[in-house]
């Protein structure tokens, strides 16, 4: 009995273990390396017209709108409208990422699809549900968690790595003075 005790306790601790590392890499995000400031406008611009479109076309599609438009008071992951917004933000994850990080895509998108979820259905309880509308808040929504900076950085800064031309560290706080330097380097030296 006490040997059973001992290896369940084994298996526990080795299940315990694994779990663990598996929240350790999803708790990690990315790390992009970028030459440049251009380089990492480039892509982000990228990001942000590919979602302008896609917004766009799912909204245009009459099916679709007239199916997310019956349901959106109760929005599940099933809803086809949904669902293609959810495969578009992890390709366009994995591409943002370089394919390198598809655990960290996936629980990214979830997170995001689930805000457009609840602002949708905001939507819903104090305005009409236009196409315009609907497009319009999928686009903020995103653009806010993605690219907006403002006290706190937006996540494709926070994976974006430069390096700084003082301290010649890879590092994601990167300002734009005539080089790139960091916010340390530069509380330091100026
Ligand atoms: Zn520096």
């Amino acid at each position: 009995m006490e040997l059973l005790a001992q290896t369940c306790k084994v298996l526990y601790d080795k299940r315990w273990l694994d779990k663990m590392k598996e929240f350790d890499t999803l708790k990690r995000h990315p790390m992009i390396k970028f030459d440049n400031l251009y380089e990492y406008f480039n892509k982000v611009t990228n990001f942000q017209t590919n979602v302008k479109n896609k917004a766009q076309d799912l909204v245009d599609d009459d099916n679709l709108f007239q199916n997310l438009h019956i349901n959106i008071e109760w929005l599940n992951d099933d809803i086809p409208f949904i669902k293609k917004l959810h495969m578009f933000l992890k390709n366009e994850l994995l591409k943002m990422t370089n394919n390198t990080e598809s655990k960290w895509c996936a629980a990214t998108a979830i997170i995001t699809v689930n805000s457009i979820k609840g602002a949708l259905k905001g939507l819903n309880l104090c305005s009409r549900v236009f196409k315009n509308n609907v497009r319009d808040m999928i686009i903020c929504v995103i653009f806010a968690i993605f690219s907006t900076s403002d006290k706190y950085q937006c996540i494709f800064d926070k994976i974006s790595y430069m390096e700084c031309y003082t301290c010649k560290k890879l590092v994601s706080n990167i300002l734009h003075m005539d080089k790139l330097i960091c916010e340390t380097c530069i509380k330091t030296e100026y």
